[in-house]
């Protein structure tokens, strides 16, 4: 993280700035990157003489939110689907402050701001990581259903369309003038089921749906390393939750898990208490409804 980001975001706010941090890096860096996608878009491509890239996004996870921003901030016409618009996505939902920066967040997402993090060893030692940050540094706490629809609001106030469905596969183009067919089922707003099938055409395909990716499978993007995990958001009594006002704690351990952490997050009115494995999957029993693929 480069210091101007920082700087840009001591001054705490409840709401994004006018001047987003993307001018700020556009600044830095000396790149004017929408009007050079806009120009690449234009010269490569003689079937886009006349008209703006079309870009499908499938996944609106913080990569495909965030992605959907960009493109829509430089000219694309861009399209995210995403299935679930309220999905609670297992994860802890930590997030390391550079990325309030870089992401432009604005504080009132962040459930807690933590400055207490403790790694909890098999014998109980407990040790306190958060002893190297600095007083205005901390974790940031988010649910990740507030997280991801806000990327997914803000890409949407930037032009982008957001698209309710289920992506279920595609045709690659036929020749080079050709655009990538997508099929998805649209969500019914009646039923609250899958509503009718759909497709869509664009110029490129940005797979953003997650560890079990159908936009990786259909252009065979191969294997790739995941973790399996489970998480429960637990209530606790008001003199309990006190004690993790302020605090995280991660425990390591065979445990806890063989070979990934087991944590306590604290969010807004509750905790959020997990584990995961990566190489264990098999045997670990996991309560249907709560198990998730993941990428890590
Ligand atoms: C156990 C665990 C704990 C973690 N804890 C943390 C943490 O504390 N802090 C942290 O920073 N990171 C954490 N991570 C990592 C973090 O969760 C991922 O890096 C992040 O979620 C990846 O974001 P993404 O947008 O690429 O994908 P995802 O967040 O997985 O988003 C994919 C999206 O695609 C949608 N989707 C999937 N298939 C389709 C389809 N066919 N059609 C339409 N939509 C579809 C899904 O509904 C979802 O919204 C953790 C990961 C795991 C496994």
């Amino acid at each position: 993280m480069n210091s101007m980001v920082l700087k840009s975001f001591l001054g705490l706010r409840k709401s994004s700035p006018e001047t987003s941090h993307f001018a700020v890096h556009q600044k830095h860096a000396a790149i004017s990157f929408p009007q050079k996608l806009k120009v690449i878009a234009g010269k490569t491509s003689p079937k886009l003489q006349g008209r703006n890239l079309r870009v499908a996004i499938v996944g609106g996870g913080p990569a495909g939110g965030s992605a959907a921003e960009t493109l829509a901030k430089g000219g694309i016409e861009t399209f995210l689907i995403e299935r679930k618009m309220d999905n609670c996505k297992l994860c802890g939902g930590a997030i390391p402050l550079c990325m309030v920066g870089e992401f432009d967040l604005p504080l009132d997402i962040i459930d807690r701001r933590v400055t207490k993090m403790k790694m909890i060893s098999p014998s109980n030692v407990a040790v306190d990581i958060g002893r190297t940050l600095k007083s205005h540094e901390y974790i940031g706490m988010v649910r990740r259903e507030v997280l991801d629809a806000y990327l997914r609001d803000r890409a949407k106030e930037n032009g982008a369309t957001i698209i309710n469905g289920l992506f279920l596969k595609m045709d690659m183009p036929k020749d080079k003038n050709s655009p990538y067919v997508l099929h998805y089922s649209g969500y019914d707003g009646k039923t609250g089921g899958v509503g009718e099938k759909r497709t869509l055409e664009v110029d490129a395909v940005i797979g953003a749906d997650g560890a079990n990716s159908r936009v990786a499978k259909a252009i065979d993007a191969g294997d790739y390393e995941y973790a399996i995990a489970f998480q429960e958001r637990i209530k606790i009594p008001d003199d309990k939750m006190v004690y993790y006002e302020n605090l995280a704690e991660m425990y390591v351990g065979d445990d806890v898990s063989p070979d990934f952490y087991g944590w306590v997050f604290p969010k807004c009115d509750h905790v959020a208490v997990g584990t995961g494995t990566v190489t264990h999957k098999a045997d670990k029993e996991i309560p249907a409804g709560n198990k998730e693929k993941s990428r890590r």
